[in-house]
């Protein structure tokens, strides 16, 4: 029994009802990271499936041996010689933004025989030290993707800019998504998730709010 959880969750419905979505239609990605087990246990208890990690090791150690059954995802950057492991281990990687990426991902992908699904992350507020491809170089990018490297783009992912509106950047995220035949919106985290909703999110991906503020040590 987690209470966290249940209101989130219903934080989650109360959102797609009012901006007339289906009910259903956005996933909960639970961030996990950093947060120590006895935090997430009773989320995992009481049937949270869908787990989000920002570190291919972390997540490694945390999940390897209860992974039956879970969705994981990556959230954070992927270095190109972590790929392999990424590769094998997640169910999606979230944060696909470069092209030596895409085309590691891709090699791996073809001598695997395991592909998970893949996101690619805009970098909506065109920061310096955040990850991400530049939104004017969105449509080149996700092209090449498909093109060159026969990657399957499955959705888009954005982070906006701490202590800003963050409605026009997933404003701007659906719209790259939209011209690009691009499916799925993950977006919204703790403080935002509900507006990320209302502007067509997919996925949200919580963390503080569900498990407690992360103790970065
Ligand atoms: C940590 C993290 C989150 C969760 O952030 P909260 O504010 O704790 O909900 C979501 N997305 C990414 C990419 C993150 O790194």
């Amino acid at each position: 029994m987690s209470q966290a959880l249940a209101d989130i969750q219903s934080r989650i419905a109360a959102a797609e009802a009012r901006a007339g979505r289906a009910p259903g239609s956005v996933t909960l990605v639970a961030v996990s990271k950093t947060q120590p087990w006895e935090h997430i246990a009773p989320v995992l208890d009481a049937g949270q499936k869908v787990f989000g990690e920002n570190r291919v090791q972390e997540a490694m150690e945390r999940w390897g041996q209860r992974r039956e059954g879970l969705e994981l995802r990556l959230i954070g950057p992927l270095q190109t010689n972590k790929a392999r492991e990424a590769v094998a281990f997640f169910d999606v990687i979230e944060t696909v933004d470069r092209e030596k990426l895409a085309r590691v991902l891709a090699e791996e992908i073809q001598r695997s025989g395991r592909a998970p699904r893949l996101y690619v992350q805009v970098n909506t507020g065109e920061e310096p030290q955040k990850a991400g491809i530049a939104p004017g170089e969105a449509d080149t990018f996700i092209a090449a993707c498909r093109q060159t490297y026969g990657l399957a783009v499955e959705g888009l992912m954005c982070i906006p800019p701490f202590d800003t509106d963050p409605a026009p950047h997933f404003a701007q995220l659906r719209a790259i998504a939209e011209r690009n035949g691009v499916e799925k919106l993950s977006m919204g985290m703790s403080d935002d998730f509900e507006i990320a909703i209302v502007e067509g999110a997919t996925s949200v991906r919580v963390g503080s709010a569900l498990f407690g503020s992360r103790n970065y040590g």
